[in-house]
């Protein structure tokens, strides 16, 4: 068969697969949904996806997965581009094939769209991020129900530290899943789409809105020592472009230079960066940086929100508070006091960006071993957010509210006693 003819069959055939999964979204029939573990810096999440039945195999919607591991994704023509915990990856849409910043994989089965998502086969879930970003997810829905797990399960036993943990679930510390939240008659393909921003809370409200545990009291004593500002992605990793170019990297550089030279003119506490230039880092190397230190508050500046309602938007995003104690508790609980009174702060000032507060992993609080705040700035992800982040007026405007907001918060904080 001459190349383009055999093009041709092949896209007729995706073509089909595709109004084969409109139909199926459509539907409202829907089976159980499939519900993942993920692993995520040696911090366990659970994953939950609506499944849809496409041709006989199970598709996942990966726009769900990549949110609730607190990753995000540009829909792009064709295309969509993931970024999940400093990295990113592009799956084309139709093509089993994703790509990396340093190799090329191969799913079973065809990436799909639908309804400003991708899907992919439920049962590539595991080797999409294992092989994209290294992060070990594997699937815990099985036919057998859930309190029939053992310790002796094989696959489980080999991501789960603590086989028994699956046999009591754990407090889901992301918003939550579609499954209970209140039901509306439409679209199931819609609804099943959490909208990645929290509605923006009014400062009063904030502190009710992420799903989190109570934060032990203990945790949020102690001042602020330094704080120190994380310019997300950098060098090989762009993060997210945007349609006209603008890469994500240049964007959080350019807002954690103008936070950290306004935050300076407000607070006596020492600011600095991670990184002040463009270069590929990771999370252990950004957490190495001499700022990120005992004592300091650290900021990680991002703009690939997959949708915000407004571009001006900011999600704040901190580590789950899981009610299990210990250090990482201490880390989530001081995290999320500082996101809610970071919200609080911007949600007050007149005219500013308004912010949203959740809990979702953070590797580099793990790897920092001081409260992380993540911050989503706006999102590159559609035109007019991204049109706002390439003015610089309009972003040094984003900038110099935060950096208002951050000198606030942390000077009162340091001045209770
Ligand atoms: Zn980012």
């Amino acid at each position: 068969m001459p190349h383009s003819s055999l093009k041709h069959a092949r896209g007729a055939r995706l073509a089909l697969i595709c109004l084969i999964l409109a139909a199926c979204l459509g539907a409202s029939g829907q089976d159980a949904p499939a519900t993942f573990s993920g692993n995520l810096g040696g911090e366990r999440v659970t994953l939950s996806a609506a499944v849809h039945d496409v041709g006989g195999v199970a598709y996942v919607s990966l726009n769900r997965l990549v949110d609730q591991l607190g990753g995000g994704m540009t829909l792009m023509t064709g295309q969509g581009e993931i970024s999940l915990d400093g990295a990113s990856a592009v799956a084309v849409v139709n093509d089993a094939a994703v790509r990396t910043a340093t190799k090329q994989f191969t799913l079973q089965h065809p990436v799909l769209a639908g309804d400003n998502a991708l899907f992919i086969a439920a049962s590539d879930a595991e080797a999409f991020f294992r092989e994209g970003f290294g992060v070990a997810v594997t699937r815990t829905t099985a036919a057998a129900p859930p309190v029939e797990l053992s310790p002796s399960t094989p696959a489980d036993a080999l991501l789960e530290e603590d086989p028994a943990a699956l046999l009591a679930p754990l407090p889901d510390p992301a918003p939550a899943p579609a499954a209970v939240e209140p039901l509306t008659p439409v679209d199931p393909a819609l609804t099943e789409e959490a909208p990645p921003l929290e509605p923006v809370t009014a400062p009063e409200s904030a502190a009710e809105a992420p799903a989190s545990a109570t934060v032990a009291p203990e945790s949020l004593r102690g001042p602020v020592l330094a704080l120190a500002l994380d310019a997300g992605h950098g060098g090989s990793d762009a993060g997210t472009t945007a349609q006209g170019g603008v890469l994500e990297k240049e964007v959080t550089l350019a807002l954690a230079q103008r936070v950290a030279e306004k935050f300076k003119e407000r607070s006596k506490i020492p600011v600095s960066l991670t990184r002040d230039g463009d270069r590929a880092m990771t999370a252990g190397e950004r957490a190495a940086s001499g700022g990120v230190k005992p004592g300091a508050l650290l900021v990680s500046l991002h703009a690939g929100a997959p949708a915000a309602p407004e571009g001006a938007g900011v999600l704040l995003l901190h580590a789950p508070v899981t009610g299990r104690g210990g250090d990482p508790d201490a880390l989530a609980g001081r995290a999320q006091s500082f996101a809610e009174g970071l919200a609080g702060k911007l949600n007050g000032a007149e005219g500013g960006a308004k912010a949203a507060v959740r809990a979702a992993p953070l590797r580099l609080q793990t790897a920092a071993g001081v409260p992380c705040v993540l911050a989503e700035c706006g999102t590159l992800s559609t035109a007019e957010g991204a049109a706002a982040l390439a003015d610089a007026a309009r972003r040094d405007a984003l900038a110099d509210g935060i950096a208002a907001a951050l000198a606030e918060l942390l000077n009162e904080h340091n001045a209770r006693p």
